[in-house]
Parts: C-alpha cells; structure tokens; sequence
C-alpha cells in the first residue's frame, strides 16, 4: 500500500519520497485515514512505530484544507510532548513532512529564552511543538492564546503522568474551544491513562500497534545476576567485545547516569550522559555526537531518553532496573527501531530482583538470563587494578566509604596523554569532554585518568531524574 491510496494529497506523499519512505508503518496505515476524516483518535503506540508521522501527515492535510489564516499569537495545532528531546523531535519531523505544504512550525519548552519563545509565536503559527510547563508560562504572560486551535497532540501520555504533568494538562486543555479535533498517544494504557484519555477525547478511534504492555518484539532481552559492585566491570566488559553501533545505557537516577560516565572513562571507554541537570545546549550536543557516531555511548536516565529517536541503537543497556515496569518498555523501545533488530541486556542485582518480576509480570513474558563473561572476576580484578595504576589510588565506590569519609583527591590529568590534534583519537575526545558527560572522556577504547568511582546508585538511590 503507497501513501497516496490512504488519501494523503501530493506534497505530503512527495516530502515522504523525499525521505525514502515507500511504504506506511501499520499505526500510519490504520490511523491515517481515521485521522483525515476529522476523528478523535487513542493510539496506543511505542515510540519507533512511525506515530509521529501518523499524526502530522493528515494534520497537515487537514490545516491545509480549511486554508485558514493564523492570527498573531496564536497556534492552530499543537503539540504537547514530555520532554524538550521529544519535542524538538516532533518539529524537525513536522518540519519535513511540511516541506511542500507551506506549513509554519515553532517549538516552546524550557532551557531557551522566553524572549526566544515570544518572538517564535508572535506573528502565529501553524503547528507549535511544546512541553506543558513553559507552554503555560508563555501563555500566562499574554504571548499565547490557543482559542482559536484545530487540533490538538498529547503524545506520550503515560510519560507526561509520570512526570507529573496532569494539572497541567488540564488546565492547557480549558484553554481550548470545545470544537476541535484531539489525539492521544501513549505506549502503555493503564486504567489512569485511559481515565485521562476520556476527558481529553470524543468518541475516539482507537488504534494499537503493540498489544498492552507487549514489549518490542524483535528486540533481543537478557538479563545477566550480579552485584551492585560488580556492574562497572560488567558494563565495561560488554562495551569492549561486543559489536556496537550506538548503545544507550540506562540508570534510575541523574546522579546514576553521572557515575557510569565517569566509570566508564575510567575504564578508557568515552560516552556522554544526558538527563535532566543538563542544560540545552549540553544535551543537544551530546545528543549530536551519538548521532553522528563520534560518541556512540549514551547514558540517559528515562525522562531524558524520551526523545531520542536514533535508528541505529544497536545495544539498550539497563545497568540499573527501572522501578516502573511501563519505563522498560520505553527504554528497550529505543532499539530495534524502524525495522531493524535491537539487544537489551538487563544488570540485575539482587536488591532489584523485585523489579524484574514487575517487568515479567507486565510484558507477560520471562527475560532470559544470560551468565556472567567468561572468567569476569579475573578480568574485573584487572580492570579496578589498571584503574588504580592509572589514576594513583583506589577510590572506593561511595557506597562502601565509611560514612562522612572524603574521597580521595580527585587525580590531575595528566596520566594520560591527551592525544594531539589530529590524532585518531582527537575528535573522540574533543567531542566527549565538550559533550554533556562534563569531559573526562577518553578515546573510545584508550585507557585515561579518572576518577572511577565505582558502580552507580543502589536501588535506594534519590529519584532525582
Ligand atoms: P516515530 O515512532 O515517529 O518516532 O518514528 C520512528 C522512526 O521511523 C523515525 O526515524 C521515522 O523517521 C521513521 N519512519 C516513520 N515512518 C516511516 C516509514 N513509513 N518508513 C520508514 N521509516 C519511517
């Protein structure tokens, strides 16, 4: 089946061509022509099954139809998003389908300049992408007005309950005229999901492209046993003898994400981290780099992760269980994207053996568990002892320091020899230390100084993300 036969007019199939895509995903081929028919529509969708296009694609066609002009200050669709990543995701694809469609697009979320967001709106808009927060802030100092919006997007819903977003959302939604066409996405629907989407939506379609809480089916799941403590090595282990494209590593918390970022440099292996504490331009960078490749290690705690849409995520690395079942869905749904096969492997230790039953229980399917690396405690002893001559001393990891105990100094630089310019190694390094990981980062497999604190937090560890 072409684009053309679900009934999309000509500059949206050619801005499709223009992006190679020759044929629609099932959430486009099911939702589609529900959606040009003017329905409210629930989609129950995992990032990576081509929603986004889904949803713009026959709002466009839709915008463009009523050939109305928008006002100053005001949207005709919009766009709400959890996170900045998602959002600025949902732009640059609305961006493109639009090409030919004359459609204007604008972004307001946090960490830019409300000044910079005033500007974007003054003179209207046709599709505006935002996160609630801002969107409010913008709205509330009189640079907004949604009176006159057609079409409204709550993409992720499960994420923007988790982050807390319902009031919100609740009181964007009485912004908006009672007239209007509304569509909600989520990856999971539990009961509150649901409850959210009767008050948002009339009579709506639904369209599922996954079962309930089915987790993607060609990605590859292991789970390997193993302490807190041991994980650092683990991690490293992996990285060093597996084939990889771009790996996302996982942790609970922000401090989490930090920790393995500085382990693994420790470990000579560069990566970037990226998650809430980080500030626009870091994550943008950082995010850029995994794109490109040059940095093919990101670890991303879930909020942060939400937006990442990269389509050659090779390995999904949970180095700590997430204590929400529904965010393992999320995170393996960041592999095995548009059609190709994906590997994530859980670190489970036994303070999170809790978790895992919560995750079986929820995908209705066991995670098989995978043994330890051949002779792992021979090779992590040599890694912690390598660690140790590089950097001088033998910092243990702060959980096993007594407590009120100090770290031990923080080594200069200057073990290793930063490569010159130039060198194989140069941009891997440049680009790691300029990224979000706050630098430290070394080549992607040169062993450097660092600090190698030991292994990320326990499952008690603050929930800051
Ligand atoms: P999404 O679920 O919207 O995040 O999309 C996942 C990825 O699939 C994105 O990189 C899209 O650009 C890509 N994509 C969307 N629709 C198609 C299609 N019909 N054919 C090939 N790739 C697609």
């Amino acid at each position: 089946m072409s684009f053309s036969h679900l009934g999309l007019a000509e500059p949206l199939v050619r801005a499709l061509e223009a992006k190679g895509y020759s044929e629609p995903t099932p959430i486009q081929r099911d939702s589609i022509p529900l959606l040009l028919e003017g329905k409210d529509l629930l989609g129950i969708a995992q990032t990576g099954t081509g929603k986004t296009a889904a949803f713009v694609l026959p709002s466009i066609q839709r915008l463009s139809e009523a050939n109305k002009r928008v006002l100053p200050t005001h949207c005709r669709m919009l766009v709400l998003a959890p996170t900045r990543e998602l959002a600025s995701q949902i732009a640059e694809s609305a961006r493109g389908y639009g090409q030919f469609s004359k459609m204007s697009v604008a972004t307001v979320f946090g960490g830019t300049s409300i000044a910079k967001n005033r500007n974007d709106v003054a003179r209207g808009v046709d599709i505006l992408v935002a996160t609630p927060g801002r969107l409010i802030d913008v709205i509330e100092q009189g640079f907004l007005n949604l009176s006159m919006l057609e079409i409204l997007v709550l993409d992720e819903a499960d994420q923007m309950l988790d982050l807390g977003f319902i009031h919100a959302l609740k009181k964007i939604v009485r912004m908006l005229p009672r007239k209007r066409q509304s569509l909600f996405f989520s990856a999971t629907m539990p009961p509150s999901i649901r409850q959210l989407a009767d008050q948002f939506l009339t009579d709506p379609a639904t369209v599922s492209v996954v079962p309930q809480a089915t987790t993607a089916e060609r990605v590859d799941q292991s789970v390997i046993f193993c302490n807190q403590s041991e994980k650092q090595a683990l991690l490293t282990i992996l990285l060093q003898e597996t084939k990889i494209d771009r790996a996302l590593v996982f942790t609970r918390t922000k401090h989490g994400a930090d920790r393995v970022v500085k382990l693994l440099a420790g470990n000579g292996i560069a990566s970037n981290a990226i998650h809430g504490n980080k500030s626009q331009p870091q994550r943008e960078r950082a995010l850029a780099a995994f794109k490109a490749g040059e940095v093919p290690i990101l670890v991303a705690t879930d909020i942060a992760a939400r937006g990442i849409d990269v389509s050659g995520v090779s390995h999904v690395f949970n180095f700590e269980l997430p204590n929400v079942p529904e965010q393992y869905v999320h995170r393996i749904g960041r592999t095995a994207r548009a059609g190709r096969s994906g590997e994530a492997i859980a670190f489970c230790a036994d303070d999170e053996r809790p978790y895992l039953k919560d995750i079986e229980k929820l995908t209705r399917q066991k995670v098989a568990q995978h043994e330890l690396p051949e002779d792992f405690l021979r090779r992590a002893e040599q890694l912690k002892s390598e660690r140790v001559k590089a950097i001088g001393a033998d910092p243990a990891p702060r959980e096993d320091r007594p407590r009120g105990a100090r770290p031990p100094a923080r080594p200069k630089a200057t073990h290793a020899p930063r490569p010159s310019a130039g060198s194989p190694q140069s941009r891997n390094y440049a680009n790691a230390s300029a990224g979000a990981a706050g630098g430290n980062g070394g080549g992607n497999r040169r062993r450097r100084g660092g600090r190698g604190r030991g292994a990320g937090g326990g499952a008690g560890a603050p929930a800051g993300r």
